[in-house]
């Protein structure tokens, strides 16, 4: 029995939840947009729907979410999660209240709480107000966002922009309270009509009394933060046993790569850390400025190395090369042009046996499971924070993975990854 279905508006972001959920003594397999209706339904006590959906247009996030919901209502998931972000990326057109209005709907519960809080990276909701660290969400540089630009940090306004319906708060004092409390204080804003509630959190103590007072709730929508409390419920109800190792992998045999696309001042200086322990190869993308040119250069380079050690392939580059590069192609068209060279050298590794393999940057990542056609990601233990091992599996060999957001990860990331435990 699958016990949480999630439906998360981006990848990072659905892996970030997947690895809360994995922490705290569930499974959970993490599946690439919404699978077709007769696929599979993986074994795991938490099944993650990854969508591209936080700045599409809103009709077509419904849509997308609702399609997700369909899926995991039929692999009959005993409660739903919305995921989205924890700086509640969205605009007046959208999409965190369509969506969760849509999911409301299709589920006829009538009342959903909203807490995007994660006070472990420094996200907390105070009298409905959403800060950053010390700042306000609005002067956290988030009000800059080129897509989602967050110019009020109050989330009761914030929402009651996206939504017909009405938007009540349980205020801190409640939430110190206790479970009892905030679950009476939402039962209140339900029957006075309030479709939402934004719910206070400060700490994770806070994080798990609301989590307990939403047992009982069809729909729970927020940040990957009050996804911290949702095991408890089910072990509570006997529903999730004690488990002794949630992040264990099925094993895999094969030679180990690492593939960094990311130009993130994390990313170079991870490079910089495995360079002097690890066969590196920088692909000058200025040098040569074609796709099947780099994906040539990379695969000739490694040819013959690959085996005891991991090997590193980089494109990533300093800003005055990167400005270089995309002045001599034009921006997008130098980011797709490596992306695609990255997707073509992760392919031709995996021909040559590769295994296990990280892969450094957001939109690389996505680049590269697009071209080996990965479909689910079963998520294992964690490297760094928000960044687990994973077991791909789709039309390629299964192999483990370990996707990198680009500004993610301690400086030896790439070392340890391999001789971790579990790894
Ligand atoms: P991050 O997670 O750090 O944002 P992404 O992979 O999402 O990393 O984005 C990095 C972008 O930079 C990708 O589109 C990638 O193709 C592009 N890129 C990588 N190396 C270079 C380079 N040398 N010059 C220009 N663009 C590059």
């Amino acid at each position: 029995m699958t016990l949480l279905g999630c439906i998360a508006d981006d990848f990072t972001g659905a892996t970030d939840l997947a690895s809360m959920l994995v922490r705290n003594g569930m499974t959970a397999v993490q599946l690439i947009g919404v699978p077709a209706a007769d696929a599979e339904v993986p074994k795991a006590d938490a099944i993650i729907i990854a969508l591209k959906s936080r700045t599409i247009p809103a009709a077509d996030a419904v849509r997308e979410s609702l399609a997700a919901l369909a899926w995991l209502q039929r692999a009959q998931c005993r409660q739903f999660f919305f995921k989205y972000c924890s700086t509640f990326d969205s605009t007046p057109a959208g999409n965190i209240g369509p969506v969760a209005d849509a999911l409301i709907e299709a589920l006829g519960c009538g009342f959903a709480l909203a807490c995007p809080a994660f006070p472990a990276n420094g996200r907390s909701v105070y009298q409905g107000y959403l800060f950053a660290g010390s700042t306000l969400l609005n002067e956290s540089g988030m009000e800059n966002h080129p897509l989602t630009p967050m110019t009020d940090a109050n989330l009761v306004r914030v929402l009651s922009r996206q939504t017909e319906a009405t938007v009540g708060l349980v205020p801190f004092a409640t939430v110190e309270q206790g479970s009892g409390a905030i679950r009476k204080a939402m039962t209140a804003l339900k029957e006075q009509g309030r479709r939402y509630a934004i719910v206070d959190a400060v700490t994770n103590e806070h994080l798990f009394a609301i989590g307990e007072a939403a047992s009982q709730h069809a729909l729970i929508t927020g940040g990957s933060g009050i996804a911290i409390g949702l095991p408890a419920n089910f072990r509570a109800a006997g529903l999730l046993p004690e488990r002794a190792n949630t992040a264990a992998l099925p094993k895999v045999e094969g030679h180990t790569a690492v593939l960094a696309g990311s130009c993130s001042r994390a990313t170079l200086f991870q490079i910089g850390t495995a360079r002097d322990h690890l066969p590196t190869l920088e692909l000058d993308a200025l040098a040569t400025p074609d796709a099947d040119g780099l994906i040539r250069r990379a695969l000739e380079w490694a040819d013959g190395k690959l085996g005891q050690t991991p090997v590193l392939i980089a494109a990533s580059a300093g800003p005055e090369q990167v400005a270089a590069l995309q002045e001599k192609l034009g921006r997008d068209a130098a980011g797709a042009m490596i992306e695609h060279a990255m997707a073509g050298i992760a392919e031709g590794l995996v021909a040559c046996g590769v295994r296990r393999m990280i892969v450094a940057g957001g939109e690389t990542s996505g680049a590269v499971v697009g071209r080996l056609g990965v479909s689910r990601l079963r998520i294992g233990a964690e490297i760094d924070p928000g960044v687990p091992w994973t077991f791909a599996e789709g039309r390629g060999p299964a192999m483990h993975l370990a996707l990198k957001s680009g500004n993610f990860g301690a400086r030896d990331f790439f070392l340890k990854a391999f001789t971790m435990e579990g790894a």
